[in-house]
């Protein structure tokens, strides 16, 4: 017999299965010994209530002990190596999903990649944080494995409508995550475990005859007559395919630009642009535990908050807890800031961007860019953080309770945040469309979580890589640009995703419009 059952148990007990049978056995009237496996279906943190609790739907099999086996969920990946090429620029989770996916569907993907691969990576990231260099090649946006890599790996997605989610999480899991994440209400993987997944994927596409270049920064795209037919490295090289899956980021500046003097049409779009906010994670574990020191067996605590304030969304964006904050520019001459966190969340800090919808009339001042205002707008902010820190990679910094009264901190706490800090007066270097509502959204947020509002926490100017400002518009039933055939923006850079997960859907649903399109006629 097979009974589906939600359980309650105490954090301690949820991590012992010998517990959780004896939990379930008591709830299904029978003894422990006869419940013989136990499938894990959602396990999620109730911290409602004082009494803190772990909530675990599962299946559990109970009685006669059937042959059974747990469904063979790895896929078989074919010889792709002799079949068409489809050109895939960027290999972030979009590119790299997309990939597996032209593959499962006969065709062969040859992913061009502007950085270094997943294990060189971490050098030039070393040295951004060290010594403050960007390399515009390779950092924590750009390389294998996309910004996605070296970030916090969580999971979570609301875009379930975009496809299937669980199959994104079982290719993760079958290239090496932790089988938790399957059913983890807050999956997560950790940047600590990332680069050997990412390790794995290639290792999947190479075998099944896919292609990798990396160091092959996309300098051009070869347009005829409406049609593309292929792009150009920076070092000369063309690659031709039938189509071309742009997975680029929203960080792939240059392609915006290179795009926009062609005259491939793009648009501008909203996008959120704000702070990255620090507490002591103790803190966190009290206003979301209410635990002085948080029970050995409860992850790091995380929190989401939202208001609007003047017609305008203010809120958390991407909480890491137990994580630090990391350097995120892309070329000299910008400051921003992003987080992340290893598997364990173990830092003793809480990180999580703290932000403002933009909206196209703000780009007004720099109208004259076009579709490329918002972009304007965007680097304008990050080029002045840049000033503030004394041309460095320090991030301009102010204690929150200082920054909600208008004053300039005379002194600032600790970080996490490698390359340092220096005293500045945020409320007035953000633009006021975004400075005031934050100003007016933190007092509202501490009324949810009292004592969130505090001196104890402090805000690192500017997180602005939350998604895209600029869309690369394509037609909703094909996916191909709306008026460059063969071109298929995919992704955050494209506008059509934010994060991890959703990157991959969009870059399955890119590759299955492709696999339509050309599949029978190949
Ligand atoms: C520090 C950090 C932490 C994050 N944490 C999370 C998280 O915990 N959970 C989550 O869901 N999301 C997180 N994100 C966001 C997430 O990483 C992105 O949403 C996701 O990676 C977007 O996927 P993508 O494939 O569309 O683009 P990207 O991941 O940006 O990949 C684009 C790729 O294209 C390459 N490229 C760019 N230009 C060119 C060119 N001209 N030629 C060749 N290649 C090029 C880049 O090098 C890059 O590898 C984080 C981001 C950062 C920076």
């Amino acid at each position: 017999m097979r009974q589906i059952l939600e359980i309650q148990l105490t954090p301690k007990q949820s991590t012992d299965a010998e517990a959780v049978r004896k939990v379930a056995a008591r709830l299904l009237k029978v003894s422990p010994g006869r419940i013989w496996h136990i499938k894990y279906l959602k396990r999620s943190v109730d911290a409602r209530s004082k009494k803190i609790w772990v909530r675990l739907k599962a299946e559990f099999f109970i009685g006669e002990k059937l042959s059974f086996e747990e469904t063979n969920l790895r896929k078989e990946y074919p010889f792709v190596g002799t079949r068409p090429a489809i050109i895939i620029v960027g290999a972030g989770p979009a590119g790299l999903f997309s990939a597996l996916r032209l593959i499962e569907r006969g065709l062969r993907p040859i992913i061009i990649e502007r950085g270094k691969d997943v294990k060189a990576r971490k050098f030039d990231i070393a040295q951004l944080s060290r010594e403050h260099i960007v390399n515009p090649d390779s950092n924590y946006c750009f390389g294998e494995g996309g910004a996605g890599t070296y970030s916090d790996g969580k999971l979570y997605t609301r875009s379930t409508k975009r496809g299937n989610v669980q199959d994104v999480l079982q290719d993760l899991v079958n290239h090496g995550a932790n089988p938790e994440i399957l059913f983890d209400a807050h999956p997560h993987i950790g940047t600590d475990k990332l680069p050997a997944i990412i390790g794995a994927i290639r290792k999947t596409i190479l075998d099944s005859g896919g292609e990798f270049y990396f160091n092959h920064r996309v300098e051009d795209f070869i347009i005829e007559s409406g049609k593309l037919k292929g792009v150009i490295t920076r070092n000369g090289t063309t690659f031709e395919g039938l189509s071309v899956i742009l997975a680029t980021g929203h960080s792939a500046r240059d392609i915006y630009r290179l795009l926009h003097r062609k005259s491939v049409l793009l648009e501008a779009k909203p996008f959120a642009l704000g702070v990255r906010i620090e507490h002591p994670q103790q803190l966190i574990d009290y206003l979301i535990y209410k635990q002085e020191i948080r029970e050995q067996y409860l992850p790091a605590a995380a929190y989401s908050v939202v208001e609007q304030v003047d017609g305008r969304g203010v809120f958390s964006f991407c909480m890491c807890p137990g994580g630090i904050i990391v350097p995120s520019a892309t070329a000299e001459g910008q400051v921003v800031v992003n987080g992340m966190s290893n598997s364990q969340r173990n830092s003793e800090f809480a990180n999580s961007g703290m932000v403002v919808t933009v909206n196209l009339e703000d780009y007004q001042p720099y109208a004259e860019q076009g579709a490329l205002a918002g972009l304007a707008y965007q680097e304008a902010v990050e080029q002045l953080a840049f000033s503030i820190s004394g041309n460095s990679q320090k991030a301009p910094a102010q204690r929150m309770a200082d920054f909600k009264e208008g004053k300039i901190s005379q002194s600032l706490k600790a970080s996490s945040y490698h390359p340092g800090i220096v005293s500045a007066p945020l409320h007035e270097l953000l633009p006021t469309e975004i400075g005031a509502r934050m100003q007016g959204a933190f007092p509202m947020f501490d009324k949810k979580l009292r004592g969130y509002l505090t001196n104890e926490a402090m805000l690192l100017m500017v997180e602005s890589r939350t998604s895209s400002p600029v869309r690369i518009p394509r037609d909703p039933e094909s996916f191909e640009h709306v008026t460059i055939a063969n071109l298929y923006p995919c992704g955050e850079g494209a506008g059509y995703s934010g994060g991890i997960v959703s990157s991959a859907l969009d870059g399955i649903n890119c590759a299955e419009k492709i696999a339509l399109r050309f599949i029978k006629n190949v």
